[in-house]
C-alpha cells in the first residue's frame, strides 16, 4: 500500500527538520540565511530538481522564487500545471556564496536529502534542470546540451523514475533561443506523466492499462490547514 498523502507530508517534514539545521558544509552554514528544502506537493507525480538556491531563495526559504522561477511557473502553466501539482527541490539545499558552483563535497554531503525526498514523494517523472542535477542523478558526466529532451528509466536511491533532463531556466534566460528549446521539452512532460508509473526494481510489472491512464491523479491543490512547518516548507 503506498503511503497516504498525509503520511508523506509527515515523513517529509521529518527530513526537513533534519535538513533545517544541517551542519555538513561549514562554508554554506556560515553564509546561508535559510535551508531551502524544497516545496510543493508531497504526493506529486512530477518533481523538478534544480541546482542550488540563489539570493532570493535563500532569503525566502523557497526554491525558484526569482526570475528563473517565474519562467518555470510560466512553462508549467503552459502545460496546465501549477506549483501545487509538482514538487521542486535542488541538488544543494543551501546557497553557495556569490552563487558560485556547488563543490563536489557539498553535492555529496547534501545528496541524502534529495534521495529521501525522491523515496518519499515517489514521483513518476523527475525533470533535472541543467547540468548539476542531471549529472548527479544520472551518475554520469554527460552534459545537458547532449541529453536534454531525452527521457530514460533510472533508479534513484530505491525508486525507478522516468528521468527527463531539460535546460535550467536560468540558462535559458541568458540565451533566449534556449527558452524555445525548454518550451518544446516541457511540452512533452504530459506525455511522460501519462505513461504511468515506471516498473519498480524487484517488483512485477503492473498490467498495462488498456487505454492511457487519465490524468486524474495529478494532485489537486489541497487547502488543508497548514501547520507552521508546512508553510516553511511551502507544502501544499
Ligand atoms: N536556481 C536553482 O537551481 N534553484 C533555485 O532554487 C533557484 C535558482
Amino acid at each position: 500500500m503506498p503511503p497516504s498523502k498525509q503520511e508523506r507530508r509527515e515523513a517529509l517534514k521529518d527530513v526537513y527538520l533534519q535538513a533545517r539545521d544541517c551542519p555538513r558544509c561549514p562554508q554554506l552554514v556560515a553564509t546561508r540565511n535559510t535551508v531551502v528544502f524544497g516545496s510543493g506537493n508531497a504526493d506529486a507525480d512530477l518533481m523538478f530538481v534544480g541546482e542550488a538556491p540563489g539570493r532570493n531563495e535563500d532569503e525566502q526559504g523557497l526554491p525558484f522564487v526569482g526570475q528563473a522561477g517565474k519562467l518555470l511557473d510560466r512553462l508549467l502553466g503552459e502545460i496546465g500545471l501549477t506549483r501545487a501539482d509538482v514538487f521542486i527541490a535542488n541538488v544543494l539545499k543551501c546557497r553557495p556564496p556569490g552563487n558560485r558552483d556547488p563543490h563536489p563535497e557539498e553535492i555529496e554531503n547534501c545528496q541524502d536529502y534529495l534521495m529521501r525526498q525522491v523515496e518519499l514523494i515517489e514521483p513518476r517523472v523527475i525533470c533535472t534542470l541543467g547540468n548539476f542535477a542531471t549529472k548527479l542523478l544520472r551518475a554520469d558526466p554527460t552534459g545537458i546540451t547532449r541529453l536534454h529532451g531525452q527521457e530514460e528509466l533510472r533508479v534513484i536511491g530505491t525508486r525507478a523514475v522516468r528521468l527527463y533532463p531539460i535546460f535550467h531556466p536560468a540558462a535559458a534566460l541568458y540565451t533566449p533561443s534556449n527558452v524555445e528549446v525548454l518550451r518544446a521539452d516541457f511540452a512533452r512532460i504530459p506525455e511522460l506523466l501519462a505513461l504511468g508509473p515506471p516498473p519498480q526494481p524487484g517488483r512485477e510489472e503492473p498490467p498495462e492499462p488498456a487505454v492511457p491512464e487519465p490524468r486524474l491523479d495529478i494532485p489537486e491543490l489541497d487547502p488543508v490547514a497548514v501547520a507552521v512547518d508546512d508553510r516553511q516548507m511551502g507544502l501544499f
